[in-house]
């Protein structure tokens, strides 16, 4: 993956942005994510998908996921990076075959298995194996107790820990996804300690958006919000691991502001891992695959604007009315829209779309006001 899409120059408070053509997010996805299957031994309160146990009759049949990666590899290079999830992508009788598939196309594979007790060191190797490149696992307490007291599944959180720990022994980069809400925040410090004595190439913070199973769980107010992200920040200065964040794109505003406060140079800035992420969202950036073949912007955005057995990927991800509104910011509505950010940051399109109806309108979680806002408010 070369994510580096748009190059911040921050000066005099100002964000300017270009972008260069071989890293248009607006023609080419960096991540395509492919829900290979709904099937789940697992059915974890927040899951996105609602999972159950068994694959949806409708499901993508092998012939048309060899058909999906093919739509993924005609994406212009440097193509996108492909994670297969779900439900359990282990669940797939084919996995291994479209894996094959995929890594022939020239496609990079992740996966984001489901911790249950097939997740063996055995079946670790063989992913590694067949070129998996990275592993997804799910963490989001520091103990049992913790962990599956937000997950509502007994015994998973042993298991993810093997997972962790066999999948470092293996020297498989591992991502750990953990949920950010009300019933995890106190935790989050604990939890850092523990990754710190697992190999983790990085700890992804997920912030909450209340859809699916996530109705249980309560996301952060704003303002907590904001003080957790400062906290993230000044975390990864020192962290042995790469953090990022996950439908929070508002953490690289606070995070621009870090470094110009720090008196770093716009090159200074480039070379910095949060300054990967700068300007990719929900459908920009990023499109979602359902096990049905539908496409929508992201995972947590469930607004299906086609489906791989009628439609090309690439025809609806450049030009469909719906991702051609999410490519373009300055079409977003209310504080978004008249962001001085809304280029690198753009607000989740997600949680927008679960609180108003409208993927195209602010995103309610960011207390920042914009300095255009600001001036009309003045104004009035
Ligand atoms: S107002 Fe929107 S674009 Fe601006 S920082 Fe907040 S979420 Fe990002």
């Amino acid at each position: 993956m070369n994510p580096v899409d748009i190059r911040v120059i921050a000066t005099a408070g100002h964000a300017h942005t270009h972008r260069p053509a071989a890293h248009d997010y607006s023609k080419n996805p960096m991540i395509v994510y492919w829900e290979m299957t709904q099937a789940c031994a697992l059915a974890c309160r927040h899951c996105r998908a609602e999972a159950v146990s068994t694959p949806h009759p409708d499901e993508l049949n092998y012939i048309e996921s060899r058909n999906l990666l093919h739509q993924i590899a005609a994406f212009d290079a440097p193509r996108p990076h492909l994670i297969l999830t779900g439900g359990d992508p282990l669940k797939r009788a084919d996995l291994y075959d479209l894996i094959d598939e995929a890594r022939e196309l020239g496609l990079s594979v992740s996966i984001t298995p489901s911790a249950t007790p097939e997740l063996t060191f055995d079946a670790l190797s063989k992913l590694k194996a067949h070129g998996i490149e990275s592993l997804g696992l799910s963490l989001d307490g520091s103990s049992a107790a913790r962990h599956e007291a937000v997950r509502g599944v007994d015994g998973c959180f042993d298991l993810t820990l093997r997972a962790a720990r066999d999948a470092a022994k293996l020297g498989m980069p591992i991502q750990v996804n953990t949920l950010v809400s009300q019933e995890t925040a106190d935790d989050l410090p604990a939890v850092y300690e523990l990754l710190k004595t697992i190999q983790v190439m990085r700890w992804s913070l997920f912030f909450l958006i209340a859809v699916g199973r996530g109705k249980l769980l309560q996301p952060l107010s704003p303002e907590k919000g904001e003080e957790l992200m400062r906290w993230i920040y000044s975390l990864a200065q020192n962290s042995p691991f790469a953090i990022k964040t996950t439908e929070a794109p508002s953490f690289r505003r606070i995070a621009l502001d870090q470094m110009r406060k720090a008196g770093m140079s716009a090159g200074e800035i480039e070379r910095t891992p949060v300054y990967r992420g700068f300007g990719i969202r929900d459908g920009h950036g990023i499109v979602f695959v359902s096990n049905q073949g539908d496409i929508y912007p992201a995972g947590f955005l469930p607004l299906a604007v086609g489906n791989v057995r009628r439609d090309r990927l690439m025809d609806i991800y450049r030009t469909a009315p719906m991702f051609r509104a999410l490519h373009t910011p300055s079409q977003f509505r209310g504080k978004c829209g008249r962001c001085e950010y809304s280029a690198l940051c753009g607000g989740s399109r997600a949680r927008a779309f679960a609180y108003t109806g409208d993927p195209l309108a602010s995103d309610p979680f960011c207390p920042y006001e914009p300095k255009a806002l600001a001036v009309a408010a003045a104004g009035d």
